[in-house]
């Protein structure tokens, strides 16, 4: 059986963040034939985009996954996976970059480049119709650009230099820290296996 190794970021702003992640992340782990490798500091993060909402508690997992029978159908049934349980944890729809109970987003799948789109009548994994259907872009096509996605991934996977990056994840890290301001994410708990406790 292939397997790769798989990157995926953690976000949620509302209700119990903190609880919410701990749990969302027992639950990733515990996906059909995932296997967990790691997990980030948890970081209090300022909002990107929609800027007027709770700031974000965000976190990033290493997972190996298995890539049969090939890496596109693996890469769609992982993102199922992460769309049933953003579902499972309560996520409401509010659009994009709003206010959110979880959510999951691949931000890695091996050395996979990737552009899936389904067809526009199709139902998305979130239940959803219409253009805005089941698609996928990996590496995540904004990872690159977001301290929130960075500094957790970075902690996991420095040297890491994501297919098309041109860059490593710290080089990019230490760019956007510079960009977003020392304010923008801040580590707030280490994991010990099973949650999150504060760090000193
Ligand atoms: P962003 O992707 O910019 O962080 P978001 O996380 O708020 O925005 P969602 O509402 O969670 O966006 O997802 C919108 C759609 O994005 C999903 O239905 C999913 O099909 C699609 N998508 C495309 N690429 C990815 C990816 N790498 N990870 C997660 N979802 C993705
Ligand atoms: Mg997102
Ligand atoms: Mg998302």
């Amino acid at each position: 059986m292939h397997r790769v190794n798989a990157y995926v970021g953690l976000g949620a702003n509302v209700g119990d963040a903190r609880a919410t992640l701990t749990a969302a992340e027992h639950v990733l782990a515990a996906l059909p034939g995932v296997r967990l490798r790691g997990v980030s500091d948890l970081y209090a993060t300022r909002p990107v985009g929609v800027t007027d909402q709770p700031g974000f508690l965000n976190a990033v997992v290493a997972l190996s996954v298995p890539a049969d029978p090939d890496a596109e159908t693996a890469a769609l049934a992982l993102l199922i996976g992460l769309k049933e349980i953003e579902r499972a944890f309560g996520r409401q729809r509010r659009g994009r970059w709003g206010p959110r109970e979880l959510d999951l987003d691949l931000l890695v799948f091996g050395r996979h480049r990737l552009h899936v789109e389904r067809p526009p009548d199709a139902r998305s994994a979130d239940g959803s119709k219409g253009p805005a259907g089941l698609w996928l872009t990996v590496p995540h096509p904004e990872a690159h650009q977001r301290l929130f996605v960075l500094a957790p991934l970075s902690d996991l996977a420095r040297w890491l230099s994501p297919p098309g990056w041109g860059e490593t994840v710290d080089t990019a890290r230490a760019r956007q820290e510079v960009i977003e301001g020392p304010d923008a994410v801040r580590p707030i708990g280490r994991w010990d296996g099973s949650e999150w406790t504060a760090s000193a």
